[in-house]
């Protein structure tokens, strides 16, 4: 998300996903360079590869090394541990708690770090998740039946070679693009598929969005439909096998499938996700009850004494002093 963006010091979370990348000059080419090779040459040594929590401990020292050196006006930091155990442990797995206690602990050294650089009293922290997970057990691989009524070609090799429809995965959800927007012929082809397997439930979908709403609800209006995954069921874009599988401990260990996922519809139950706030700027004790994730931007900037203008979202004041 802040790959090339205008920052003092930027690490971007960006990875190298085309063959002739590699994740060192992705990352020095998207992000500040000599930042990141300082952070490296100190931390790197802590870091294997992606894999967590090691990810999330380089971050955290970066993050220390960095209130202390630079002392910055806005930092935003990511970690991932927990979504990370989530996806291959489960939502309450022994695991996740260990991340949670983990995060624990970084915030702990965040906030002394920040009363060692003598910056704590005028600092406010945030800490916020852009999604919660719902626990799943079966994979839904709609390119399977696209492929089948030949709308998706596959060469021996088992790469695509031509689409008319595919299903891209937003793992709770997925979208249906068509390639041609007006071919007619597959549009139908594609509507009566998607609506004769949304009619048995043991297919895992729980809605279909047509074009109309999905643009309604902010999502992606290029697409032709969207469909909404059964809670225990998730998308993903494999093109071979059963229509569904279901997932067992061996695919969790090859990294093939997930035991959790997110990506669904915001109004599933039981998925929402925390926003902690303290410090500067912030009225004590407040709750709110419920609030959106489009709230944050305008609310934070008002924070830092900005307005974003017209916003989807809206300054939630409750949770303001100023
Ligand atoms: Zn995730």
């Amino acid at each position: 998300m802040t790959a090339k963006a205008n920052i003092d010091y930027n690490m971007p979370e960006i990875f190298a996903n085309r063959p002739w990348q590699n994740q060192v000059t992705i990352s020095l080419l998207s992000g500040s360079p000599l930042y990141q090779l300082d952070m490296n040459r100190r931390f790197g040594h802590i870091r294997k590869g992606l894999s967590q929590p090691e990810l999330d401990d380089f971050v955290l020292e970066s993050t220390v090394q960095t209130i202390q050196s630079k002392k910055p006006n806005l930092m935003l930091v990511h970690f991932t541990d927990l979504d990370t155990q989530r996806h291959h442990y489960g939502f309450s797995s022994k695991q996740a708690q260990a991340a949670l206690r983990r995060h624990d602990n970084r915030l702990g050294r965040i906030i002394h770090a920040l009363k060692q650089s003598g910056i704590y009293e005028n600092s406010t922290i945030i800490a916020l998740g852009d999604h919660s997970a719902l626990d799943e057990s079966m994979a839904i691989k709609i390119n399977v039946i696209l492929r089948r009524k030949g709308l998706i070609d596959v060469n021996k090799r088992g790469k695509i070679t031509d689409w008319k429809a595919y299903c891209k995965s937003c793992d709770g959800s997925a979208y249906l693009y068509v390639k041609n927007i007006n071919d007619e012929e597959t549009k139908s082809i594609l509507q009566k598929i998607i609506h004769d397997l949304s009619r048995d439930k043991s297919n895992g979908i729980e809605q279909v969005l047509t074009k109309k709403e999905l643009r309604t609800m902010g999502a992606d209006s290029n697409a032709y439909l969207m469909v909404e995954a059964l809670q225990g069921y998730y998308f993903t874009e494999g093109l071979n096998g059963d229509f569904i599988d279901s997932i067992i401990t061996e695919d969790v260990n090859s990294k093939k499938y997930t035991v959790a996922s997110h990506g669904y519809s915001p109004n599933k139950h039981n998925y929402t996700t925390v926003l902690l706030a303290s410090g500067k700027g912030i009225r004590s004790n407040a709750i709110i009850p419920s609030m959106q994730l489009v709230d944050e931007g305008p609310t934070l900037a008002k924070l830092l004494g900005l307005d974003l203008g017209d916003t989807d979202g809206k300054v939630i004041q409750e949770l303001l002093e100023i």
